[in-house]
């Protein structure tokens, strides 16, 4: 006989996964659908970079706890996790945005975000490959990188070992406040939780989420090219740009020694074709950085969909409009940095306890309201 779960989550990426997590270690019963595999959609196409962010209260709020909380979980992820605390080099190409970068200094400095602020020889020492006659940059070296869908899979193992269970290969066709429909019929829960990513919107309707293309290259092998997560701050440009497509250079060492290339985003619904003008674009702005890419055999590109809302926060908490029915997805370019905070965020407000951080500005009401 099955029990009836507590909680059904419907979507195994990162998101879900971290749900699962919190959820099942706070002793509540736990079932996690999802149509295709755990960690096998944009989860699988993300870069994996955990990065603190410092573009309002809320994003620093989430991103730098969520880092903490993988701190605590360091100890039990597998080889495969792949984490290395790289930091995060950010470049400035000439004396504005080295002026940016001294306002990322202050802003994480009095926030306790140790980081260090670069000259033009400093970047040069730091990142060899660089090109010459760039400012200077922002170093933060408590940054780092895991593989994406290992560390999805991983808080789904914990889960599982916690008393949930995980079914893959089910494709939800309606989310409702405290149950779901199925192809094989109806499950109901105490609660649902919409972690469906880029896909959201299509199971509550009112979620302002589109899904948001990006391209990724990955190189052959090249050990010691570079050392950071290197990232242009023309970066943060591209990120806010809803409108057009945009580029910007972000390199990733991996810990085979394979380069990660990004990144652009741009507006494309659901289609999933390799956008050749776009890159070329994010090709040449990387290696306008880095000119030595260039000379590296690029051995795969994809793309992936990021969840993007309008205001650049996540949506994690209760949809007002349904009860039962909560929301944790939205996460964009951070959802694998911010996955363990909402999961985290997501347990305790389901079981009534004070969150770790200030949900407020994360309530998927806002998008409600704006919406009607
Ligand atoms: C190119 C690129 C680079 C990125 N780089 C980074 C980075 O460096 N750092 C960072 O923090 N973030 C990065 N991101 C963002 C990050 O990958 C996403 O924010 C994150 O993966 C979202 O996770 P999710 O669990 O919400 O969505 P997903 O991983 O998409 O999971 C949603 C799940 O829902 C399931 N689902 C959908 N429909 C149904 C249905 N009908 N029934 C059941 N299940 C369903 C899907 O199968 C899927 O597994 C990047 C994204 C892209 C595209």
């Amino acid at each position: 006989m099955t029990t009836r779960p507590d909680v059904i989550i419907v979507g195994a990426g990162i998101v879900g996964a971290a749900c699962a997590y919190y959820l099942s270690r706070s002793g509540m019963r736990v079932t996690v659908l999802d149509a295709g595999f755990a960690g096998g959609g944009t989860t699988a196409a993300g870069m994996g970079h955990i990065v603190v962010m410092d573009d309002s209260e809320a994003q620093f709020a989430l991103t730098s706890w969520s880092q903490q909380l993988l701190d605590d979980i360091l100890p039990g992820l597998p080889p495969s996790a792949e984490f290395e605390r790289c930091g995060t080099l950010w470049v400035a190409e000439d004396e504005p945005q080295l002026e940016s970068a001294r306002a990322k200094l202050l802003f994480y400095g009095s926030r306790g975000v140790h980081a260090e602020l670069l000259d033009a020889g400093g970047l040069a020492r730091a990142e060899p490959m660089l090109r010459p006659g760039l400012a200077g940059g922002l170093r933060v070296p408590r940054d780092g990188v895991v593989y994406p869908p290992a560390v999805a899979r991983w808080l789904l193992d914990e889960a599982t070992r916690a008393g949930a269970t995980l079914r893959e290969g089910v494709a939800v066709d309606a989310v409702h406040g405290r149950s779901v429909t199925t192809p094989a019929g109806r499950l109901e829960a105490g609660a649902v939780v919409n972690a469906t990513g880029a896909a959201a919107s299509k199971f509550t309707p009112g979620l302002p989420i589109v899904p948001r293309k990006g391209h990724l290259v990955i190189t052959d092998r090249a050990p010691g090219f570079c050392r950071h997560q290197v990232v242009e701050l023309g970066y943060l440009q591209s990120a806010h740009t809803m409108d057009a497509a945009s580029v910007a250079f972000n390199v990733q060492p991996r810990t085979t020694g394979q380069l990660l290339l990004g990144s652009s985003r741009e507006l494309a619904g659901w289609d999933p074709s390799v956008n050749r003008a776009v890159l070329s674009r994010m090709l040449a702005r990387a290696a306008s950085f880095m000119p030595g890419l260039a000379r590296l055999p690029a051995i795969r590109t994809w793309t992936g969909f990021r969840p993007a809302t309008p205001d650049k926060l996540p949506l994690i908490g209760a949809w007002p409009d349904v009860e039962g029915l909560w929301i944790a997805a939205g996460h964009e370019g951070l959802g694998i940095t911010t996955a363990l905070g909402t999961g985290s965020l997501i347990a305790d407000l389901i079981a009534g306890k004070a969150p770790g951080i200030d949900p407020a500005p994360f309530a998927p009401g806002r998008a409600a309201t704006a919406v009607h």
